[in-house]
């Protein structure tokens, strides 16, 4: 439905260059709600108002439907005026001497997306009886929350039939309780409405919560695209790992390959992980990190250990209560682990540990030094 291939932006900020863009290569399925994802700066509002309109590439190519948007080698340019897609602001940016119901007709009453007055009114009533803002159709958008005038600049977009709809952190100005609401609502909304959508958020809970696949950007570049499994149990990089969520890393080196296990030597002896799903099967002999979640390490009490798997030996250095589970710090020979457990599992600091390590959950990727990715081209 959306396909993006080689998309480049560069700034020019006084002497200095900006790749905002470095060859972003994407595509989107009809129907799919897709969540770009991204620390501050990698990126990914440049390529939203690159699919917009809004700003013009250097390089690559922009498709919409089969239909070119942008594409540099042919000089396409398309004005965001004239391109199948309507957009919702983290600002939410809409008409505050409007109402609800002048704020959604707005757009409908002049240019392409012009609807006769019959056709218009039916449209704006379905719209906001879906957003669940009839009965405030007539009031002032200034006299509403800021969840509800996001639901007024949602309405908007929905009302247009875009072909694709982009969203910018549109929960980012809410308060947690109503975000992690209206995450929920909005998903099962553009569903119901099978609306291709491209998503923006930094918050990594939010696009495990919403997508249905995610690409994680850093630094101009695409790093990983899959779904939200795929990205927090097979991370391909240590960027990518470390930003959805927490993970310990253990360098070692290939000392021996079964199969898709691989066999570490590491500071705490042989330890064995799996390369992730469309990760680079290494040789023996490189180096390798393993990457395993706090929640993945298993912790008993030194003398009820049984013998089996991958097991360490640690020392309980410090733990922090947070409720529904408990986070520990744990000093494995040189290294120190974060561990976390159920709150029922109790130790002290100084209680000697068995750790296991699940071969499964263990993942075997690339240091991320010696990928080249975050590394800016000439
Ligand atoms: P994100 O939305 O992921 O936070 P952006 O797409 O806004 O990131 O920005 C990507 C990079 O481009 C950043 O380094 C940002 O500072 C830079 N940038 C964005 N817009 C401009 C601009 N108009 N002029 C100069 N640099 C810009
Ligand atoms: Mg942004």
């Amino acid at each position: 439905m959306l396909e993006i291939t080689q998309l480049r932006k560069t700034y020019r900020d006084k002497r200095e260059q900006v790749y905002a863009l470095d060859g972003i290569d994407l595509a989107v399925k009809k129907g799919e709600f897709l969540v770009l994802l991204g620390p501050s700066g990698c990126g990914k509002t440049t390529t939203l108002r690159s699919i917009a309109g809004l700003e013009r590439p250097d390089e690559g190519e922009i498709t919409i439907d089969g239909q070119p948007v942008y594409a540099a080698a042919q000089h396409i340019f398309v004005p965001p005026e004239k391109r199948p897609i309507s957009m919702v602001f983290q600002s939410y940016a809409i008409w505050p001497h409007l109402s609800v119901y002048d704020n959604v007709a707005l757009p409908l009453k002049v240019g392409h997306r012009r609807l006769e007055q019959e056709e218009r009114e039916k449209r704006i009533k379905e719209v906001l009886a879906l957003l669940g803002l009839e009965s405030l159709a007539d009031r002032k958008v200034t006299a509403l929350s800021g969840g509800q005038q996001q639901r007024v600049s949602l309405a908007r977009a929905i009302a247009q039939r875009p072909k694709v709809l982009l969203m910018d952190e549109p929960l980012s100005n809410l308060d947690y309780k109503l975000r992690v609401r209206l995450r929920s609502e909005l998903k099962a909304l553009m569903h119901q409405l099978e609306l291709t959508t491209v998503y923006v958020t930094h918050d990594q809970e939010e696009a495990l919560a919403m997508g249905d696949r995610i690409a994680v950007m850093n630094q101009g570049k695409l790093i990983q695209l899959g779904t939200p499994r795929e990205i927090y149990q097979q991370p391909l990089t240590e960027f990518v790992a470390r930003f959805i969520g927490e993970m310990n890393f253990i360098s070692g080196t290939v000392r021996q390959i079964d199969q898709d296990e691989v066999h570490l030597e590491t500071a705490l002896g042989n330890l064995v992980g799996k390369v992730p799903k469309d990760g680079q099967r290494p040789v023996v002999g490189q180096k390798r990190t393993l990457g395993i979640r706090p929640t993945d390490i298993d912790m008993i009490p030194e003398q009820t250990a049984e013998a089996r798997g991958d097991q360490v030996a640690g020392t309980i250095v410090s733990a922090q209560y947070l409720g529904e589970s408990i986070d520990y710090t744990v000093q494995a020979g040189p290294i120190t682990l974060q561990v976390k457990t159920h709150h029922r599992l109790v130790f002290q600091p100084n209680d000697c540990v068995t750790l296991q390590f699940d071969p499964k959950y263990a993942i075997v990727i690339e240091p991320d030094d010696e990928t080249g990715w975050g590394k800016r081209h000439e």
